[in-house]
């Protein structure tokens, strides 16, 4: 019998949190779903035309990296010190190989270097300055740590100063004053992170993750997004997952190995693990964000433990869909 050919799909999130109550219903939704259509598009095009799914989570995650509505890349969160510390990761569920690079603040496309740590060393996670030498000898492109910056941030972190806590890009404490921008999810209290999980044509699953990390947050400080198993993690038997929420409990709880230690060993299916993991899991360690989750047969799922998920999927032949409320 010959094995049903999978058709291809695409999905991203970019970031979980609260519903921002000032504008809930109205804000700028359109403009959220507006981008996560183009760059869900561009996505499906390419697996369309018979690419693959690592080059598919790698121009998605470019696209949104790109894009100062999402906190990665240009619109990435400050640190304590006012600066910028980006992360991200890169994983191929064909061949378990990954790659992922921490605290870097020059390279431009974050993301593009932590390809470059998986095809062209023999390393997985670089950090710092040899994690933007490499990137830089690799000839990617460099830019001024202020190339990051937008005055949106810099307003976040003086409202977080001033209340001496650390924000999740879209989850942390309510501020009642300072200026709110227009996004449906409160952006003092979202967790941020973007991400997108792959299956191409050939069958195999891609996961890449790329983060600013959070408002505030100590200098040096490392989230899960760049910790293979953690935040990322593919594997062709089983899943591919991308994460979004408090770093520190993915970490604790290593979410995404978990969901495909869950369908390997405990013969779980997708969404019963993922929904494991961030209904019961995390919460019970104060946990919060979600994931996106995709398996080699094409099952879905984006569970999150948040009022909202920005989040789409598009399979090759159907229409991007697209959500950031549960529905
Ligand atoms: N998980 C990311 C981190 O802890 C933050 C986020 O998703 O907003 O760095």
């Amino acid at each position: 019998m010959n094995p049903v050919k999978p058709v291809p799909v695409i999905a991203i999130h970019g970031g979980a949190g609260t519903i921002a109550r000032a504008h809930a219903g109205h804000g700028q939704a359109a403009a959220y779903h507006a981008a996560m259509q183009e760059i869900l598009l561009a996505a499906q095009q390419l697996l369309g035309a018979g690419g693959s799914a690592l080059d598919a989570v790698s121009l998605a995650v470019d696209l949104l990296e790109d894009c100062t509505l999402f906190n990665a890349g240009r619109g990435a969160v400050f640190t304590h010190e006012g600066t910028h510390e980006l992360d991200a990761a890169i994983m191929d569920g064909a061949t378990l190989r990954a790659g992922a690079v921490a605290c870097v603040s020059r390279i431009r496309r974050p993301l593009r270097a932590a390809r470059a740590v998986m095809e062209r060393s023999e390393h997985v996670l670089l950090v710092g300055a040899g994690a933007e030498a490499f990137a830089q000898a690799c000839g990617l492109e460099q830019v001024a740590p202020d190339y990051f910056s937008t005055d949106a941030r810099r307003a976040q972190l003086q409202r977080a100063l001033l209340a001496d806590v650390t924000l999740l890009d879209h989850d942390a404490p309510a501020l009642s004053f300072g200026t709110r921008s227009a996004a449906p999810l409160d952006e003092d209290r979202k967790l941020g992170t973007v991400g997108a999980v792959a299956l191409d044509a050939a069958g195999n699953l891609a996961a890449a993750t790329s983060t600013g990390g959070m408002t505030n947050k100590r200098v040096g400080r490392v989230g899960d997004s760049p910790l293979i198993g953690a935040g990322t993690y593919a594997d062709n038997r089983t899943a591919a997952i991308s994460c979004t929420g408090t770093g520190e409990m993915f970490i604790r709880s290593v979410t995404a190995y978990d969901i495909c230690a869950r369908m390997a060993y405990a013969g779980q299916s997708l969404d019963a693990a993922a929904q494991a993991l961030v209904m019961q899991v995390l919460p019970a360690i104060g946990g919060r964000g979600g994931l996106i989750a995709l398996d080699a047969r094409g099952n879905l799922s984006c569970p999150f433990n948040t009022e909202g998920m920005y989040r789409g999927h598009a399979r090759v032949g159907q229409t991007p869909q697209t959500a950031i409320f549960a529905e």
